[in-house]
């Protein structure tokens, strides 16, 4: 399938889930998650009307940077290690994984300006996951206040594959009650307006539970 009709059906599915739950479709951004594919496909995605692209790891960012550099914004969605920080954070519009002190500190050291961040929550409690504890996240926004270069945007998790509909919406209800409390404290250095949840096979849940930022790879590059 080309980019063009895989975006057309994912746009219907965007359009209904937000009919479902009276929210409006300006309000989803879509992050077109390009880590599995060649610079050409994800071309291919911008030629279709994406503008916002997602990779895991500094080298594909760094190779499909260089192709098509500003004509998208760029998300860091993958863990990234401290040394890192410095090759790509120029090039970044936000960043989905933000999940320890060490990581803050050294974009707070890179940056010449201030970096929207997503906070990567393990809601599911996942050992394989990265992100912190729901009960962590509290304490470690708190530290961001003095990394004037991290802006907390908002939280980010990843759902587990093999959930049902219920838990998968347990998961996203969680997470967005936590960006709530956090929103509502009014942090100037830590808005938090935002949450980065759903992907190709649970983004229409996400949706209906708040998400404002869907990554999506397989179902729209796949
Ligand atoms: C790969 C990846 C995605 C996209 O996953 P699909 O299931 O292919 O849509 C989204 N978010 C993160 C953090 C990823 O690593």
């Amino acid at each position: 399938m080309s980019v063009v009709e895989n975006l057309e059906k994912i746009k219907q599915n965007i359009a209904e889930s937000c009919y479902n739950c009276g929210r409006s479709t300006e309000d989803i951004t879509i992050i077109g998650v390009t880590k599995y594919v060649s610079v050409e496909r994800a071309q291919e995605a911008i030629d279709a009307g994406i503008v916002n692209l997602g990779e895991n790891r500094k080298e594909e960012l760094l190779e499909k940077y260089e192709a098509i550099g500003s004509r998208a914004n760029w998300h860091f969605i993958g863990s990234l290690q401290s040394r890192k920080v410095k090759e790509v954070i120029d090039k970044i519009t936000m960043i989905h994984s933000l999940d320890r002190k060490s990581l803050a500190k050294e974009i707070n050291k890179r940056a010449s300006a201030p970096v929207p961040c997503f906070i990567q929550v393990n809601v599911s409690q996942e050992e394989s996951k990265h992100g912190l504890a729901p009960e962590e996240v509290e304490d470690f926004v708190h530290l961001m206040e003095s990394y004037e270069n991290v802006k907390v945007a908002g939280l980010m998790t990843m759902a587990p594959h093999d959930a049902d509909d219920e838990r998968l919406r347990g998961i996203f209800r969680q997470l967005r009650a936590l960006r709530d409390k956090i929103r509502d404290k009014h942090l100037p250095y830590a808005p938090c307006e935002y949450l980065s949840m759903g992907m190709s096979n649970d983004y229409r849940l996400a949706i209906e539970e708040g998400a404002t930022h869907i990554r999506i790879g397989s179902s729209l590059v796949g």
